[in-house]
């Protein structure tokens, strides 16, 4: 089997509220009381997992530490400059998220100019069909404006959540093999 890559760091940002932890359970195994054991340095904001994406391991490092409520700008730099890769999450019932996911773009692009790091733009909740605010138009075409991929996904039915994780994981070997 081929080596796995060195970690690679997945920061997930997004306003408070959106599902960041419930991501971060769900890629830590807690949604699945059989996986629980399988995070090898699991804390409550920082999970370290091997993965296997597309016959391929690879680590992924998820980081959920980012608090807009608590947070000093200091901090959300250390963040921003540390990740090789991010989640940006919005509710799609929350339209005052969506917009604040593109101001966490415009931020991203402020700390970390170097071209080519993974962002997905992650539209959750997509199960609350009934209190849409945000349509997956909307999303797709804000992720086109933006440069990075979209994806719609609920924590809640567990749909999606992976996908997003192979994505990344994807994106980040594009990068690696064009060097
Ligand atoms: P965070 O502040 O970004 O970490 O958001 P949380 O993960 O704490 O989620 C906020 C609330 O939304 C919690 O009550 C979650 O159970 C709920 N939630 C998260 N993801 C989903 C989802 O995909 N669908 C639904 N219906 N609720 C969700």
């Amino acid at each position: 089997p081929a080596e796995p890559e060195s970690p690679y760091r997945v920061v997930l940002l997004g306003a408070s509220g959106v599902g960041k932890t419930a991501f971060a359970s769900i890629f830590a195994g807690a949604a699945d009381s059989m996986d629980s054991d399988d995070c090898e340095l699991c804390g409550e904001e920082l999970c370290e997992k091997e993965i296997e994406v597309d016959g391929e391991p690879a680590i992924i490092t998820l980081v959920d530490m980012w608090d807009e409520q608590t947070d000093n700008e200091w901090t959300q730099e250390q963040y921003m400059q540390t990740a090789d890769a991010y989640l940006l999450l919005y509710s799609i019932t929350d339209r005052a998220s969506f917009l604040r996911a593109s101001e966490l773009r415009i931020t991203l692009r402020r700390f970390c100019p170097a071209r080519h790091t993974p962002i997905i733009l992650v539209g959750n909740k997509c199960d609350l069909v009934r209190r849409r605010e945000v349509l997956t138009s909307e999303g797709c075409a804000c992720a086109a404006v933006f440069d990075c991929k979209f994806i719609e996904t609920s924590a809640a039915m567990q749909h999606n959540v992976w996908e997003s994780f192979y994505g990344i994981v994807r994106q980040l070997r594009l990068r690696r093999d064009s060097r």
